[in-house]
């Protein structure tokens, strides 16, 4: 990501740095919402597996985000769930 000097433009490059794409999307700075792209395709295929593991990554970021009680809760729940004696 980079902003364009004296534009209200966000620039989103591709991760893709080992096969040197150059493909990038711009995105209107004050709503971050799509604007264009620089017209140039990736040069590889989508990789769904890692895309879906970094969408349910960034699921789970914003609903701890926006309830962090909910660590403390899957926790006393694992715990809960457990059975575990006195001793233990
Ligand atoms: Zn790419």
């Amino acid at each position: 990501m980079f902003k364009s000097e004296g534009k209200n433009i966000l620039n989103f490059r591709c991760q893709r740095r080992d096969t040197k794409c150059g493909a990038v999307v711009h995105l209107t700075l004050d709503t971050h919402s799509f604007s264009d792209t620089n017209d140039v395709n990736h040069n590889h295929p989508p990789d769904k597996f890692n895309m879906k593991q970094k969408i349910l990554n960034q699921i789970i970021d914003d609903r701890l985000a926006a309830e962090p009680t909910a660590i403390l809760r899957v926790i006393e729940r694992v715990y809960a769930e457990a059975n575990l004696t006195d001793e233990e």
